[in-house]
């Protein structure tokens, strides 16, 4: 038996395994993470790297290890050039990458580690039956959901019908494989408008002679996906005031700076926008079909046709559990309460259920709008670590 499982060892997951190893909660030997991949934080990294992403977004004070200033007593240590990037910080992935390395060495964390895809959990008495989708079974005292939502990726309406009938055209950017594109796709067209957008215009625009790439709205630049007065009390205490979940998900929702990325991102669009390599198109998609071998005709509201081929679609990932089946008939099976959104409402320890947890996306109405970010992982880990 184990006193803990986590569900997931992503950047949420993995961030809870160090904080309870290093304050002595738990020993790796009853800790177990089970992820589908064979390491930790591999959709992040092979997400990341798919895009050629330098930095993060976030500042250096956000990483997996207790002390907020690790980071940069490690780069200190470490012969990493160009470590950190502007005003804030904000740490190189390189440099990110080999801190969560020293971390799970120090803390052994890959000892714990089960490669596997949970698709059930059930409350047995007083501890929880977890079992894979490969029929492995374990038991536990407390278990944790870590899986957030980046295995559920977003595909627009008008891209659903034709993705039915091969050949498809149309690729999500944080799909499994992706391939490579041929030169002879040209122009090549991303769609979506955030961060990942940006970082993807950029890479193929350096790569290919013409790239278009279509957005719903204007450009957001933004330092951070939301108001660093999220990061503490100064817009929390109140957050945590409001008793209606409504209200929550309303301010949530009013805070998180959707489809916006960093002002450096911006100027590199610009310069490839100057140099003809890029080009922009503020519209909306209305529909799309095949219209050869490997040819699609996009539509947009504004009646302009686009002929290309492949579409790569850079619109992030699903918002809510309505995909995640196996947290859809935990949350029936044992009665666990959900906002009107779906999503959990969980105690100020981010307790679902007795010795029941949940981190990252889905501690959202209790974390707030940095629920997703390296630094909601902190705050939630520290509160699970402080309450047990
Ligand atoms: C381009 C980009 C840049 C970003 N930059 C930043 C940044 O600089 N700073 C920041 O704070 N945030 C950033 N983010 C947000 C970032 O995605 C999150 O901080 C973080 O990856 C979310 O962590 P997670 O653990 O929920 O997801 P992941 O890191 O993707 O981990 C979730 C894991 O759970 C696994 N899983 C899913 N279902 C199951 C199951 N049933 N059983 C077992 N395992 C399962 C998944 O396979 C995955 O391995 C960025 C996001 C993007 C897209």
């Amino acid at each position: 038996m184990f006193d803990w499982i986590i569900i997931g060892g992503g950047i949420q997951g993995c961030t809870l395994a160090v904080s309870l190893i290093k304050a002595g909660k738990v020993s790796t030997d009853k800790l177990l993470i089970i992820d589908p991949h064979n390491e930790p934080l591999a959709q992040w990294k092979r997400n990341t790297k798919r895009l050629e992403m330098k930095y993060l977004r976030s500042p250096f004070v956000h990483h997996l290890d207790l002390d907020p200033f690790s980071l940069q007593r490690f780069a200190r240590k470490s012969n990493i050039s160009q470590a950190f990037y502007g005003f804030y910080k904000r740490p190189s992935l390189n440099l990110f990458h080999a801190h969560c390395e020293t971390l799970f060495q120090e803390s052994g964390l890959r000892s714990s580690w089960h490669q596997g895809t949970v698709a059930h959990l059930e409350r047995k008495a007083d501890e929880w039956l977890v079992k894979t989708d490969a029929t492995s079974t374990f038991i536990t005292k407390n278990v944790a959901i870590a899986t957030g939502f980046t295995d559920s990726l977003h595909y627009p309406e008008w891209s659903k019908e034709i993705r039915k009938n091969p050949p498809d055209l149309i690729r999500h950017i944080f799909e499994e494989e992706v391939q490579e594109i041929p030169h002879e796709y040209e122009p090549i067209v991303i769609v979506g408008a955030g961060i990942t957008a940006a970082h993807l215009s950029i890479k193929l625009s350096n790569l290919h002679k013409k790239v278009i790439l279509i957005t719903r709205h204007p450009l957001r630049v933004k330092d951070f996906d939301s108001d660093p007065g999220w990061l503490g009390p100064n817009r929390m205490n109140s957050f945590l005031k409001i008793k209606d979940y409504k209200r929550r998900r309303e301010a949530i929702t009013e805070a998180r700076y959707r489809g916006s990325f960093p002002k450096e991102l911006s100027l590199e669009l610009s310069r490839l926008l100057k140099k003809n390599k890029l080009s922009i198109i503020h519209g909306e998609i209305k529909t799309c079909f095949n219209c050869g071998e490997s040819l699609v005709q996009l539509i947009t509201d504004s009646e302009q046709k686009i002929e290309t081929s492949p579409v790569i679609i850079a619109t992030g990932f699903e918002g809510n559990m309505k995909h995640l089946s196996w947290l859809q008939e935990l949350t029936r099976r044992e009665k666990l309460q959900c906002a009107d959104c779906g999503f959990p409402i969980v105690s100020k320890n981010l307790e679902w259920k007795k010795n029941l947890y949940v981190i990252g996306a889905l501690a959202e109405l209790e974390v707030g709008p940095t629920a997703r970010n390296i630094s909601g992982a902190r705050t939630a880990a520290s509160r699970i670590v402080r309450s047990i």
